[in-house]
């Protein structure tokens, strides 16, 4: 075959990409819909419809990844159809399942930024700054992150670069080439492209509203000003390629009576919330810990204990004070209704109750306590999880590695002499480094591994399904490269390095237990001069 005939083959091979990939992207839509509408039997022939469709497609164009999907799709519609055409929890979830790979698969193909994370990009991104020494040393950072970049000199070389090859991503000064001619030669590049490539746009100095409006026109979905650091530009690069994932929404439903759980229950899932019903109010603990509801449905007269009693319960325990309750009951004295509410109850329903009245108030809710607990677990600078948080899912993880004899990692790492750092470039600097350390571990790390900042300059990462020696192993690699970024800076260049303590969960172990041995395994790494990953010695 002829370099030629290669390209054109690639050509039509990507054309056929593009349409089974816009094809699955209809059938998200459909499943995204059920956010904000309800489940119907004319929903569900409209699914079964769509996904038929990229079925077809998917088999004709020889894409195995999305035949499989749609055809596990198939079987799962089908076996709705035969519930009456009715959604339950596990059917839920089986969709959701099925519904987050396919749109992982879709983004691969049409915005390959998408996966940006991991597995890394196979395209480059093009890079046209003015000042080229700069676009050489970010081209370099770029490659820490397993990003791919090509750098550009002129318009000529781009032209004909975007000719032969489309890349994942533009970066693109607005000045390039003479004043204004960046935006220009962007806007000429999009002009022709069925589907627009990611593209941002960068000025050294701030711009005036028409720069900012001209960029918008010419496709520009980001605008970095002053000295476009690489972490900026990679937190941009995340955002515009972050997939707006639904995760389906979890109620538990506590009520002595099956049959009005039941109930509840069916009015859910037709809205696409999952449910779990409970009798006996006794569990709940448990319960909320295995299940970690997004809301809680509460009967007020259960014969063991009443709705409000069991809300008081709930809330003494730190980790529920914000799931909202929501007493259902026959009850419709109004001084009674207060009373629960001021007992640790966000809403009153009384039965019986219209099913788009429940749904409503039930979404209304979630949403706003999913929005609130992401703040709350978060760290503000890195956006990874807080200290509070981490420990949570280390306590969490440990839980389930023990049910299921599972292995499990738990890590403590530290910036080497970051008062240096601070001392000699300024506090701004060193919260950089600690930026790009957060960015550096999610795109280093598994999807699976949580990743926490643990106090200032320390960070905190669990490791679900890892031994001791394989953490050890992706750690220390990851210790080594890190060391190897340097950061433009004054007077010299600025690096800097971490040590790590890594332990295994073992016997009896708890995750306190397994927090403090990781801590005395970096207080080893420390002592042992800095800069290197030290296990736990579960003999010593
Ligand atoms: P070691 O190698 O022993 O860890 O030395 P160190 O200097 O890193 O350790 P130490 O714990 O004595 O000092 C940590 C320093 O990290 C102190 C503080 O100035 C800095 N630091 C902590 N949090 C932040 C932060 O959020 N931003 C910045 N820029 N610096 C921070
Ligand atoms: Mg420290
Ligand atoms: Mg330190």
């Amino acid at each position: 075959m002829t370099a030629q005939e290669d390209t054109s083959h690639e050509r039509l091979k990507n054309h056929f990409a593009q349409r089974v990939t816009h094809q699955a992207r209809q059938i998200l839509d459909i499943w995204q819909r059920l956010q904000t509408q309800e489940w119907s039997p004319s929903r569900l022939a409209e699914f079964s419809e769509a996904n038929l469709r990229l079925l077809r497609f998917a088999q004709r164009f020889d894409q195995p990844e999305h035949t499989e999907l749609a055809q596990a799709t198939h079987a799962v519609l089908q076996q709705v159809a035969d519930n009456r055409g009715r959604l339950n929890s596990p059917l839920i979830s089986d969709l959701n399942r099925l519904m987050q790979r396919l749109s992982r698969t879709s983004l691969r193909h049409g915005d390959p930024l998408a996966q940006v994370a991991l597995p890394p990009l196979r395209k480059p991104i093009y890079i046209l700054v003015q000042d080229l020494e700069r676009a050489k040393r970010l081209s370099t950072q770029l490659e820490f992150f397993e990003l791919s970049a090509v750098v550009f000199d002129s318009p000529t070389r781009f032209r004909m670069a975007m000719a032969d090859r489309h890349p994942a991503a533009i970066v693109i000064e607005v000045d390039f080439a003479g004043p204004g001619q960046g935006l220009a030669l962007a806007a000429q590049a999009q002009a022709g492209l069925e589907q627009k490539l990611p593209l941002l746009f960068f000025s050294q100095h701030e711009t005036d509203t028409p720069t900012r409006l001209a960029a918008v026109r010419a496709g520009g979905q980001a605008f970095l000003t002053g000295t476009l650091e690489v972490s900026s530009l990679l937190e941009k690069l995340e955002v515009l390629t972050c997939v707006a994932h639904y995760e389906p929404y979890k109620v538990l439903i506590i009520d002595d009576s099956r049959a009005q759980a039941l109930h509840t229950e069916r009015l859910l899932n037709t809205a696409g919330i999952i449910t779990r019903t409970l009798t006996d109010p006794i569990q709940t603990m448990a319960e909320l810990a295995d299940f970690q509801p997004d809301l809680i449905i509460l009967d007020m007269y259960m014969p063991t204990c009443t709705g409000t009693e069991l809300a008081k319960v709930i809330r003494h325990n730190d980790r529920y004070v914000s799931v909202p309750i929501i007493y259902l009951s026959a009850e419709d004295d109004m001084d009674k209704q207060l009373d629960a509410m001021s007992e640790g109850g966000d809403d009153f329903l009384t039965k019986p109750i219209k099913p788009h009245h429940l749904i409503t108030t039930v979404r209304n809710r979630a949403v706003r306590a999913r929005h609130l607990k992401a703040r709350m677990i978060r760290d503000s600078l890195t956006g990874l999880y807080n200290h509070t948080h981490i420990l949570q899912l280390l306590e969490d993880c440990s839980f389930h590695a023990r049910r299921e004899n599972r292995p499990l990692s738990f890590a403590m790492l530290d910036l080497d002499h970051f008062k240096r750092v601070n001392d000699s470039y300024g506090h701004p600097m060193g919260d950089r480094v600690i930026k790009s350390l957060a960015l550096y571990l999610k795109q280093r790390l598994r999807k699976t591994d949580f990743i926490g900042r643990y106090g200032g300059e320390e960070f905190a990462i669990v490791m679900p399904d890892t031994d001791q020696e394989s953490a050890y192993s992706v750690l220390d690699q990851i210790r080594e490269r890190f060391c190897e970024i340097h950061y433009p800076a004054h007077p010299t260049d600025l690096w800097c390095s971490f040590s790590v303590g890594v332990v295994q969960l073992h016997g009896d172990s708890d995750s306190l237990k397994m927090a403090s041995q990781a801590d005395e395994a970096l207080y080893l790494a420390k002592k042992n001069g800095r800069n290197q990953v030290q296990r736990f010695n579960q003999q010593g």
